[in-house]
């Protein structure tokens, strides 16, 4: 055997090691996070090459994302050289489902150049087929169906396989035929949709002995990172490729922790794990407890956290034995903004201690918390880039709400006219906005002025030239209105008033929540500029911006996309009740959603290396209220000892402190201190106020209302009041909860929410 193979064997323990010798036979590997699964992986596969048993394209390793996969790729080529041939077949469950489809597409009806379809177009043709079955869309719509797909999909069910009462809630139980008629329509069109990749493998297998059997002399060696978060598709694929043997023989090792689950609402079966050591008997189990990623007090946080889930297979986690390290810090703050100026502060600091930005990760339980930190860190000059998705500005929901904007601010605007004639559908195709885009070149007028002239003409269906002229009229209405409503609140009226918020509210997909939180993130972020038009103007430059690679950056992500990671300071911001738990996974899923959401809160704290800064904002705008903030209980799930509070050290004296949930630690309590600060006090205040509204008072002081309660406000003209960034000031104007204010930096209007009396 080669000498390399125990150079890179040295290094890992004796359980790491039995887990990469145990090359033969079904192999199970439980155990928590940071304890080197994924590390053990990457040695079997260069041990299963260096030792020959395998050649490259004999194993199949698969990961859970495509980012995993090329950081393995570099991992195995780094310790095995280029002393063997041929990499193995290495990547997500789809790209190999994609690579296996690709070679017998002609067995389900396809060829081998298919096209992936996306969700647009897979929406479009739901639509057709909708529409074809004189189904009302209105009623059931497109996206609903994409739902009902994907689930049946993600269970491995063709459409003789469902059940006819699964079909029965969808446009009166026509739900199965419309699934066999999608099918049948991608056969027409050569295209496949993203759960095909497995199905249609999945199908070929079984329908195809010949083929399969060719898979089982091919892969030798199988190997699955983040078992946990496999659904039964991806199951019934893993097994049937590893039927080529008898169960208790089968060369295939999974690794996970059922404790970082976070994928159930996608259809992913922790059940998954247990259901290998039956389908698998004599499986090895082999569970790793010593943790190498984090500090030992990184790791008491997490482990008292998670102690709290029942649904769990229990594991023990150990650190390395090595340093306790830093306090995990936990910051309150006023608002969001200043989390992210507080957060850029200390990224700056570290910075200046010889820190890389590429060691630091911002971890946010939703996408629309992103955009702050953007905001913070383009003003700042930080290099940041965003994992797993556009930026804030590039996402699509954004980029039409500003086409809306920039076409009241500009009406010659074409581009922006193009983007959203028809977003939402307004019945105006492409041979309609052709005939505009002729007649504006021709004319050389910009398009919304073809649209003037058109309507007065015959040239265009008399339905056409009345939705124009509606749109054109509202497009006028806005106009006249930018001079009096405030541009904010005249952005939210557009929205509402153009159907576009009622779009994205009747999209059934997973991700139109999160966008209509991005919209109104878009909303409550113009508040801080003057005008529509300074607004734009620094869009403008944001989006300017070089987006290419910074060579050291800090990286922007959510939870989700985190697993399997580490940086050595992780921050994670806006731990609140409402947020994170998030509200939508309580209401849904109850205390199972609530134990997911804690599953991702410990994979959140244990990307961390060195460093973990938790934050909480007293304030903040949910469902475009200001509401005071309840701190996330599972700050209360972290063990006093290990937790330090931070002074944020912000301008706003007493406002920079924050409070805590609940009382559990009576005494030595860390978050005593914040007890007693006017920000906690205040927030308890207001709390208080939601239930019973009515005047509160604070030590004889009276504290604002929180605005949702929308019942006026509790202050007068003439009242002296401090606002926290304009300082002290006189109520001259008072109009539900919003002031005007005479400060020293002149007239502003204000919410309640942030002044308190002078
Ligand atoms: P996760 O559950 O978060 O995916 P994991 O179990 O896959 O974690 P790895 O990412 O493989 O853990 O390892 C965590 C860190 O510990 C990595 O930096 C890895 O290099 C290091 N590590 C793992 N095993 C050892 C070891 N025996 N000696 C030193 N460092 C190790
Ligand atoms: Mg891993």
């Amino acid at each position: 055997r080669p000498a390399a193979d125990s150079a890179f064997l040295q290094g890992l323990n004796a359980e790491q090691r039995d887990a990469v010798l145990s090359t033969e036979g079904p192999l199970l590997v439980l155990a928590g996070a940071g304890t080197g699964k994924t590390r053990v992986l990457t040695t079997r596969i260069a041990h299963i090459l260096t030792s020959r048993r395998a050649r490259g394209g004999e194993i199949l390793s698969v990961t859970f994302t495509n980012k995993a996969a090329r950081e393995m790729k570099e991992r195995i080529a780094h310790l095995v050289g280029a002393t063997v041939e041929g990499m193995p077949w290495l990547g997500t469950f789809h790209s190999i489902g994609a690579r296996i489809l690709r070679r017998h597409a002609e067995l389900v009806g396809l060829r081998s150049d298919f096209t992936i379809l996306d969700t647009d177009d897979q929406i479009r043709l739901i639509k057709q087929l909708l529409e074809a079955e004189n189904i009302d869309e209105k009623r059931w719509p497109a996206r609903q169906f994409a739902g009902l797909l994907d689930g049946w999909k993600n269970r491995g069910l063709m459409p003789s396989d469902v059940v006819p009462a699964e079909s029965a809630f969808f446009a009166n139980g026509k739900a199965i035929k419309l699934y066999a008629d999608y099918q049948q329509r991608l056969r027409d069109l050569n295209a496949a949709d993203f759960g095909d990749l497995l199905l249609l493998c999945i199908d070929v297998f079984r329908q195809h002995p010949d083929v399969l059997a060719e898979y089982h002399r091919r892969f030798r060696y199988m190997l699955v990172d983040e078992y946990q978060d496999s659904n039964i598709a991806q199951y019934l694929w893993l097994r049937l490729l590893a039927q080529g043997k008898p169960a208790s023989e089968a060369n295939i090792c999974v690794v996970g922790d059922d404790d970082q689950s976070i994928y159930g609402w996608r259809g992913a079966e922790v059940d998954n794990i247990l259901r290998f050591e039956k389908d698998f008997p004599g499986a090895k189990v082999i569970r790793l407890e010593r943790n190498y990623r984090s500090t030992a007090n990184i790791l008491a946080a997490a482990s008292h956290l998670i102690a709290n889930n029942e649904s769990r297979l229990g594991k023990t986690l150990q650190t390395d034995g090595g340093v306790a390290g830093e306090k995990v810090g936990v910051t309150s703050v006023w608002d969001s903004e200043e989390e992210a100026r507080q957060i850029g502060q200390e990224i700056e600091d570290l910075q200046r201690r010889g820190e890389s930005l590429n060691s630091m990760a911002i971890l946010v339980r939703a996408s629309f918390q992103m955009r702050e930190f953007e905001e913070r860190f383009i003003t700042l000059g930080l290099n940041y880039r965003v994992i797993g998705g556009p930026r804030f500005y590039e996402r699509r929901e954004i980029r039409d709400a500003l086409a809306y904007l920039r076409l009241i601010a500009n009406p010659t605007d074409d581009l922006a006219f193009e983007r959203i004639v028809n977003v939402p559908k307004r019945g105006i195709g492409d041979t309609t906005i052709k005939v505009l885009f002729d007649t504006a070149r021709h004319q050389k007028v910009p398009m919304v002025n073809a649209v003037r002239m058109l309507v007065e003409t015959e040239e265009l269906k008399p339905k056409q030239r009345s939705t124009l002229r509606g749109l054109v009229g509202q497009f006028d209405d806005w106009a006249e209105r930018s001079r009096s409503v405030p541009h904010h609140e005249l952005a939210q009226q557009v929205l509402d008033e153009s159907g576009y918020t009622e779009m994205w509210q009747q999209d059934k997909s997973p991700d139109s929540p999160g966008r209509l939180e991005n919209l109104k993130e878009l909303v409550r972020s113009m508040e801080e500029f003057e005008s529509l038009g300074g607004f734009l103007e620094h869009i403008a430059l944001v989006m300017d911006r070089d987006s290419g690679e910074a060579e050291d950056a800090v990286s922007i992500m959510t939870l989700h996309s985190a697993k399997g990671l580490e940086f050595d300071t992780v921050f994670l911001p806006g731990w609140e009740e409402g947020l994170f738990p998030h509200q939508r996974a309580l209401d849904e899923s109850g205390r199972a959603g609530l134990e997911e959401e804690r599953r991702l809160a410990y994979v959140g704290l244990t990307r961390a290396k060195r460093r973990l800064r938790l934050s909480v904002a007293q304030n903040r705008r949910i469902h475009g209220l200001w509401q005071a903030a309840i701190p996330s209980r599972f700050l209360d799930e972290l063990p006093a000892d290990v937790v330090e509070v931070k002074d944020t050290g912000s301008a706003y004296g007493g406002y920079g402190y924050g409070g805590r949930a609940a009382n559990r630690f009576s005494t030595a309590d860390p978050f005593d201190s914040l007890y007693e600060t006017p920000g906690w006090q205040r927030a308890k205040a207001q709390q208080a106020n939601r239930r019973s509204p009515g005047p509160t008072t604070i030590d004889g002081e009276l504290v604002a209302r929180s605005v949702d309660l929308g019942s006026g406000s509790a202050y007068r003209v003439g009242d002296t009041v401090v606002h926290l960034k304009f300082g002290s000031g006189v109520v001259v104007a008072i109009e539900g909860n919003k002031l005007s204010i005479d400060f020293e930096a002149g007239r502003k209007k204000v919410l309640d929410s942030f002044i308190r009396k002078g």
